[in-house]
């Protein structure tokens, strides 16, 4: 799955789980669950057995750039910041090192992480790009989920102008 459903899943995650000791070892859990819905990834659509190609980096990188800005955008301000950001943090994290450049190679052949590598691309579900309608779809689903969840009941200062300490305040 694309890093920006697995991003804004986990930040979700935060917020609804509130607790760190809960929220972000659920987080990383849930990058397998979410790797194991049928999804068309950048490596199905531009990827080559020979590497990476210009294309595919090109994707990864909007890909993240979009995600992070999210997130970071979705947790500002809200009480559950901290976990949001760290939950978002553990349900990439499998892809940042298992699939990022230079330590991915490394990652999957050194006998500690081998298995774990092993392990998760065993989960995916990849989709050729002719079935790119439920590739996407399934992605889509887990974006706008997870955007619902972490917009909903967020206050914005307009809403709550008793949020600031009162001292920072004009006094009369
Ligand atoms: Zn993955």
């Amino acid at each position: 799955m694309l890093g920006t459903p697995h991003l804004l899943a986990g930040a979700a995650i935060g917020k609804v789980l509130r607790r760190p000791w809960l929220a972000w070892p659920a987080a990383f859990l849930s990058h397998f669950l979410l790797d194991y819905a049928p999804h068309l990834d950048s490596h199905a659509l531009f990827g080559r057995p020979t590497g990476v190609t210009g294309p595919e980096a090109a994707m990864g990188i909007i890909d993240g750039v979009v995600g992070i800005g999210l997130v970071l955008w979705l947790a500002r301000g809200q009480p559950a910041r901290r976990v949001m950001l760290g939950a978002a943090t553990f349900a990439i994290v499998m892809d940042v090192l298992d699939n990022a450049l230079p330590w991915g190679a490394w990652f999957r052949v050194w006998p500690r992480t081998a298995w774990l590598s092993a392990f998760h691309h065993g989960f995916q579900h990849n989709l050729a790009p002719a079935h790119w309608p439920l590739g996407v779809v399934t992605q889509m689903t887990v974006v706008a989920l997870a955007l619902w969840v972490c917009l909903r009941g967020r206050a914005t200062p307009a809403e709550h102008p008793g949020r600031r300490p009162s001292r920072e305040e004009p006094q009369p």
